[in-house]
């Protein structure tokens, strides 16, 4: 087939005819809405989708690993406000993007993967097609909306369709099905473009009620010690100046979840993430900004959250998301910017401080968890422990404030949220709410490319082998990613020894002293193999400075590491296990 730029493809028997088909629609229906990057694995049958989305001027990223061009397109969700486009072939393809769909979906970040599929005719009869899958339902579950297009005039309203359905309410994961026959039906073209829809305003404001703004104010003031929690539903609301202005006005803490650091600094005063169990067990009314009562915040209720009885104030876009493990007292739903608007407007200009006291316990825990740290950060000894590592990129970080950091692991990711400080809004990109290893490449990537700025992606050893050979994509594009592998010799340590004393390693180890920077080099990207924080430090320095893909092995202490990081309490324990 031969590529070009134009929607005019071909002309009919007679020659008066203009005719388009499938595979132009598609591109142009994007184009018109301003998706004009594709995150995609070619294959049958959309090749030449891709082909001619580059050549129609389009960014196409190719990856090696669909997982990893699905998680570039949620990230690239999250960053833009606009739904990531992931683009699979059929069956194993698709599966393989479908994990991304799913969490991104449970992220609440937009994206819409588009799957080419088989001939429905012989896949409906189950008569054994080339990668014959009923892709349209086994996707159904797993995303916010999942819709087929079967005719080339119904590719404008599908993909209008999709977008809405991404980036409206909730934000989240659509799966569009694209049978191969779709791509080659041709139509007239100027029906064809009659048939394509600009999507006017895809994610309307949502005003909250008067009613819901004054009730959360009216408990905001009694509060004696209130906190305030971002979530990274806060961070994708992209309303920072709203956000800063309701917290430095309320004078209130502020906890942000990890993909919310940087809406305010880190290092603002009224950061409270240095005293996190301090003020959640003590605090008397909470406002929760874009963060669920999940897993993460313990759902709202038992030892973490103390015993004192607690109101909750939460903002959410999404209605069902009150009392989802927790009464809420005081529900404000719509969209972030509208309610945090609303909130300042009613708070007026004589707003009290929060109690005296209260701010006074939070900074002294804070001050006392701070110093407690700093020795531990400066720690030169040899092997690295996690510490004094991070102590190295949390300065190279304070130094290069839009570099943005990616982070993966267990340790490595636990240990990472607490010591570098963010000092600016999504900076910071990580597992998320399902706490998924194998983010790292596919999110460095997208960061990379929607934002044009370095980026650090910090992982573990482990993390980082379920998206590795991606590093041959970073190199390929040449892009400003600096990979640092906080390189263990296992999972959560690589000191385990196999309980059977039989000759097979002990299943969280992995080869001892590896040299990922040496993969790296076989891309022609630079490989650094570090020691000690200090060259750790220079390495990464250089790595943002000169922007060239870049592979760092920190050789972390093996016996370093706790299992399952912090959250080792979700290991079910077996009573029966031998000492
Ligand atoms: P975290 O893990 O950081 O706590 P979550 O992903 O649990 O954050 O929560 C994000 C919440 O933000 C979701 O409940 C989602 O519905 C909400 N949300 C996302 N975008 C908006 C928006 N623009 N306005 C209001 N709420 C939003
Ligand atoms: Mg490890």
């Amino acid at each position: 087939m031969s590529v070009t730029a134009q929607s005019v493809q071909a002309q009919s028997a007679g020659g008066e005819q203009e005719l388009t088909d499938g595979f132009h629609l598609i591109i142009e229906a994007l184009k018109l809405n301003g998706l004009n990057t594709i995150y995609c694995v070619p294959g049958i049958p959309i090749t030449d989708l891709a082909r001619l989305a580059q050549a129609s001027g389009m960014r196409v990223i190719s990856f090696r690993h669909e997982q990893n061009a699905g998680n570039a397109a949620a990230i690239a969700g999250f960053l833009t406000r606009k739904p990531g486009i992931c683009l699979t072939v059929s069956a194993p393809g698709f599966l393989n993007g479908l994990t991304a769909l799913a969490n991104a979906t449970t992220n609440c970040f937009p994206m819409i993967l588009i799957s080419g599929s088989s001939e429905r005719e012989i896949v409906d009869l189950q008569q054994g097609d080339y990668e014959e899958m009923d892709q349209l339902a086994i996707a159904k579950p797993l995303c916010k909306a999942a819709y087929r297009i079967l005719r080339a005039e119904d590719i404008g309203i599908g993909v209008a369709r999709a977008i809405r359905s991404a980036v409206s309410g909730r934000p989240g994961g659509v799966y569009l099905d694209i049978p191969a026959k779709l791509l080659s039906q041709v139509i007239d073209a100027e029906l064809g473009r009659k048939s394509l829809v600009k999507v006017i305003d895809p994610a309307p404001a949502q005003i909250p009620a008067k009613e819901a703004v004054d009730r959360a104010l009216n408990l905001l003031r009694q509060a004696k010690r209130p906190l305030i929690i971002l979530g990274k539903g806060a961070a994708y609301a992209q309303a920072d100046d709203a956000i800063r202005d309701l917290v430095e006005k309320s004078g209130i803490p502020f906890l942000p979840m990890s993909m919310a650091k940087g809406i305010l600094p880190d290092t603002h005063p009224q950061c409270a993430g240095a005293a996190r169990s301090l003020v959640l067990k003590e605090s008397d009314v909470v406002m929760l900004i874009g963060a669920r009562l999940n897993w993460l915040l313990s759902h709202g209720k038992g030892k973490t959250w103390g015993d004192a009885p607690k109101k909750f104030i939460q903002i959410d876009i999404e209605p069902r998301e009150m009392d989802s493990n927790v009464e809420i007292a005081a529900p404000i739903v719509g969209d972030i910017e509208s309610c945090v608007s609303r909130l300042l407007e009613g708070m007026g200009n004589d707003w009290p401080n929060p109690p005296e006291e209260w701010i006074k316990t939070v900074n002294a825990k804070k001050e006392e968890n701070i110093a407690k740290m700093a020795p531990r950060l400066r720690n030169n000894s040899v092997p690295m422990d996690f510490h004094a590592a991070l102590g190295a990129l949390r300065t190279v970080i304070k130094e290069r404030p839009d570099t943005i950091l990616v982070n993966e692991g267990a340790n490595t990711l636990d240990l990472a949220r607490g010591i570098i400080d963010i000092h600016k809004p999504r900076k910071r990109l990580d597992v998320g709410t399902w706490g998924v290893m194998g983010i790292g490449t596919g999110f460095a990537i997208a960061a990379a490319i929607e934002t044009g700025n370095r980026v650090l992606a910090v992982v573990g050893d482990s993390a980082f082998g379920f998206s590795g050979m991606e590093i041959e994509t970073i190199c390929r594009y040449n892009l400003p990613v600096c990979v640092v592998v906080f390189n263990n010799n296992g999972i959560y340590r690589g000191t385990e020894v196999n309980p059977s004393g039989g000759p097979d390693p002990a299943i969280t180890v992995f080869v001892k002293d590896a040299r990922y920077d040496k993969m790296m080099e076989a891309f022609g990207g630079v490989g650094v193999h570090a020691t000690t924080p200090d060259e750790l430090k220079r390495a990464v320095e250089e790595a943002l400075d000169s922007g060239k893909p870049t592979l760092i092995n920190a050789a972390i202490d093996p016996a370093a590491g706790s299992e399952s990081g912090r959250i080792g309490n979700l290991n079910p324990q077996s009573l029966l296990k031998k000492k």
